[in-house]
């Protein structure tokens, strides 16, 4: 564990899972996977359902990441929104993205259902706006899905509505969306890699990566190294995502990791908790620099919000966010005894980011806050790609994206200002 996390509420309250040894010497494979998150125990799982036999290289312990360290929010569609995505690849591949999304939320229920996954699963989510400009957006948006996406799992909530549904007087209204949920992300995260695991995967943890040798044809198996062995195989995922660092610049560039907090409080009961959300939805605001919050199974607040586009943890993140749920909630007054944060995977476009890097080389990364949900199905569409059909992947390699401004190193301070801006935004 690192100084970024000295107190995450869900590595705490979960039963450790059974560690899996770090790679020693040569291992032959059909695929090596690289990174032990959402979007490589995904593709695991699926590549081992088709026969494929599969290594996969986590450098720390499987959830390490944002997987293990997200809100949990399981959210329709993408960050970019609809229309952006209709500007970017067209209006039908935009639909066809959609409807991948919409797969993926049945599949992450589907996979909990046949792993029986016990991962504290809720349905039930809420956009909230907190000024006049949002109700209009909010109200124009759950028209624009009804009319032409046809989603009818949202609906509006005016102000009345949302104050008996969240405890606070600080939203103006809200849609909420049925489809949409929350779960604990961690145990997810491990209830898939034991089902992997089970499926035949080849689990390895404290196994960094430090070089790749790709191979330029696709007749030919490539080389993945760490400091203690390495995995020969004919395809290799790069699902490093945010941690990924600076092992594929080109990746790297197209990437900003964005770090951001949550906190638990203490245990509320289950009276005071259902209180401050009476139908136990998920719950973000739609300011750019946002606030999350839901209720954990044993009855506590989890409130997320503050990013740190700089990437380095200055502030006492316990100190703010208490300032944050009392904007909120101000009769509350928790107890936090849970603080910790992560790194989340954000493309300049908020769309997500897959493609390949040679002919048997996969990646993804850049879910943009939506990845509890889109992680899981874009781990299915690369076992489709490796298996011999690649269209459904080749729909998202096709969105095109641009550097982060700045280079390699201008890039943060362009950012910190960036954010200042947004900042500046979240109030007019
Ligand atoms: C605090 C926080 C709150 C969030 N809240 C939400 C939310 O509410 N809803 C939502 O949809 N999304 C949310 N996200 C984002 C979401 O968690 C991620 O998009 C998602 O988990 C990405 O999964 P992944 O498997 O692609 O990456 P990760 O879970 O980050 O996994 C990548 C793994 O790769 C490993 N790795 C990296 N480099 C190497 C290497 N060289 N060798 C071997 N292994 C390597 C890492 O150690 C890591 O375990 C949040 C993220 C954070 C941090």
């Amino acid at each position: 564990m690192n100084a970024f996390d000295p107190q995450n509420f869900y590595y705490a309250t979960t039963p450790p899972p059974p560690p899996h040894a770090p790679l020693a010497g040569e291992t032959r494979a059909d695929v090596c996977i690289i990174g032990g998150g959402i979007s490589g125990l995904s593709a695991a799982l699926h590549l081992a359902e088709r026969g494929f036999s599969v290594a996969l290289l986590e450098a720390q312990h499987l959830g390490f990441g944002g997987s293990g360290r997200s809100g949990g929010q399981t959210i329709f569609g993408y960050a970019s929104g609809q229309e952006k995505l209709e500007k970017l690849v067209g209006k039908a591949d935009a639909r066809f993205m959609w409807d991948i999304a919409l797969e993926g939320m049945k599949l992450q229920r589907e996979l909990i259902t046949k792993h029986s996954i016990a991962c504290d699963y809720v349905a039930g989510h809420m956009h909230v706006g907190v000024k006049r400009r949002h109700d209009l957006e909010l109200r124009a948006e759950v028209e624009s899905l009804h009319e032409h996406y046809d989603y009818r799992s949202v609906r509006l909530v005016e102000r009345d509505e949302l104050r008996s549904l969240v405890a606070s007087e600080r939203y103006s209204s809200g849609i909420y969306d049925s489809n949409s949920g929350h779960l604990q992300p961690y145990k997810f995260t491990l209830g898939l890699a034991a089902a992997a695991a089970r499926a035949g995967v080849k689990i390895f943890e404290h196994s960094w990566v430090t070089r790749l040798d790709l191979a330029a044809e696709a007749s030919i198996d490539s080389l993945v190294h760490t400091a203690t062995g390495s995995v020969r195989a004919r395809h290799v995922l790069i699902a490093g995502n945010a941690l990924l660092g600076r092992l594929v610049p080109e990746l790297a560039r197209k990437l900003m990791a964005v770090g951001t907090y949550i906190a638990a409080t203490e245990v509320l009961g289950e009276e005071r908790a259902r209180a401050l959300i009476t139908n136990n939805a998920a719950v973000a605001d739609i300011n750019w620099v946002l606030d999350y919050f839901r209720r954990s199974a044993d009855h506590r607040l989890l409130f997320g919000g503050r990013v740190s586009y700089s990437g380095i943890d200055p502030f006492d993140s316990a100190r703010v966010l208490r300032a944050r749920i009392s904007r909120v909630f101000p009769r509350l007054n928790p107890r936090i005894e849970y603080a910790w944060g992560g790194y989340v995977d954000i493309t300049p476009n908020r769309a997500p980011h897959f493609g390949r890097l040679a002919p048997n080389a996969y990646f993804l990364q850049g879910f943009s806050g939506h990845g509890m949900v889109l992680s899981v199905i874009a781990g299915k569409l690369v076992a489709e790609a490796m298996g011999g059909t690649a269209e459904r992947f080749d729909v998202f390699a096709r969105i095109p994206h641009s550097d982060f401004p700045g280079g390699t190193y201008f890039r943060r301070p362009a950012l910190v200002l960036a954010m200042l801006w947004f900042r500046l935004k979240d109030l007019l």
